[in-house]
């Protein structure tokens, strides 16, 4: 099974003058970035710089303070009535919330469910899926991410990089338009980097718009269309990787991608 029919098309992302503080700390000063439908974008940029944080705006876990984030023109996190944004109920935010994808530096599996429940679960739960679709899907995803003999396995019987492509195939499992990655190798031991990188670089070509932040600069040079740079709260460069990685034009990419290289 490839993943060209198994994933859905991707949407747009407009980014607009996104504004996020924590007490006092403006993590983010202002982001303005278009990502096109099936597009690939590496994030890179030293810890602090506000990637997660942008990260999670997308999918509204983290509400604004000013902007907005759009996904093919619907408004996350809001209703736009006439020229004004009313806050949406919690019920709306779920249910927008569906259509992005995220997978985190630490897997986030349910410890207490096998393989093919963890990947089952959210679209029995989330939009109702019965359970015999539920469950064939989710051994298609298994599949897809090379783990069709795990299925029954529960987390704690697989290796980091195991559970980090059951936790790509949850994700998939909603059919998102948009699948957010937080540096989903930053925790595994080196030699399981590869097996995770193979598989988002099969969802690369696919369709879904992919947002990954990484620290990988080789497989972001790979397999990104584009890299953003950020640096205190704003994007600092931004650009195909040709451009980015290997001829940046700002100080602060050079000595970044001196420190990581
Ligand atoms: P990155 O992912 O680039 O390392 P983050 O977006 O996680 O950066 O964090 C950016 C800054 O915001 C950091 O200084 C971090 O401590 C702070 N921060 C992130 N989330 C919160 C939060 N929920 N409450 C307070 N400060 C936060
Ligand atoms: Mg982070």
């Amino acid at each position: 099974m490839s993943a060209e029919i198994l994933v859905r098309r991707g949407g747009r992302i407009e980014i607009h003058d996104v504004h996020k503080s924590f007490g006092g700390l403006e993590v983010l000063r202002g982001i303005d970035l278009t990502l096109e439908p099936g597009s690939v974008t590496a994030i890179l940029g030293p810890s602090g710089s506000g990637k997660s944080t942008l990260l999670r705006t997308i999918n509204y876990l983290e509400p604004l303070d000013r902007g907005i984030v759009a996904i093919d023109g619907e408004v996350i996190g809001y209703r736009r009535v006439g020229d004004v944004l009313h806050e949406l109920p919690e019920r709306e935010v779920l249910r927008q919330r569906t259509r992005v994808g995220m997978v985190f530096q630490s897997f986030h599996l349910f410890a207490h469910l096998t393989a093919l429940q963890n990947v089952a679960e959210a679209p029995r739960r989330a939009l109702g899926v019965p359970k015999a679709d539920a469950i064939a899907r989710a051994r298609e995803l298994l599949a897809l991410v090379g783990l069709e003999e795990k299925a029954h396995a529960f987390p704690r019987q697989l290796s980091g990089g195991q559970q980090q492509r059951v936790a790509i195939a949850r994700a998939l499992a909603l059919d998102p338009q948009v699948l957010l990655f937080d540096e989903p190798t930053s925790a595994l031991d080196p030699e399981l980097v590869e097996e995770v990188l193979a598989v988002i670089r099969g969802l690369a070509t696919a369709g879904t718009t992919l947002v990954i932040v990484t620290h990988e600069i080789s497989f972001a040079r790979d397999v990104a269309d584009r890299v953003v740079f950020m640096d205190g709260g704003v994007v600092v460069e931004e650009g195909p990787p040709s451009q980015v990685i290997d001829a940046p034009r700002h100080e602060r990419t050079r000595s970044f991608l001196a420190r990581v290289r």
